[in-house]
């Protein structure tokens, strides 16, 4: 009996090596349905979920302003 139970809970760990990623951590992504993989399984995967086939995207950290390389500057 090789039963194993995958409690989808709090989304706090990859769902690939079971890699621990903190709310915190920036170098977590998430795909469109919210599966959640470490930066390494996302570099593995191509960046395609493999649950749903979504793009694998970084997960924000925290809200921050878009200021990257803006060139629309007064
Ligand atoms: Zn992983
Ligand atoms: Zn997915």
């Amino acid at each position: 009996m090789n039963g194993e139970v995958m409690a989808l809970e709090m989304r706090e760990r990859c769902e690939r090596c079971a890699w621990p990623l903190e709310p915190v951590d920036d170098t977590a992504y998430i795909c469109s349905y919210e599966c959640t993989f470490c930066a390494t399984c996302a570099n593995v995967l191509n960046g395609i979920c493999p649950n749903c086939g979504g793009e694998l995207v970084r997960r924000p950290r925290r809200p921050r302003k878009q200021a990257d390389t803006a060139s629309s500057e007064e």
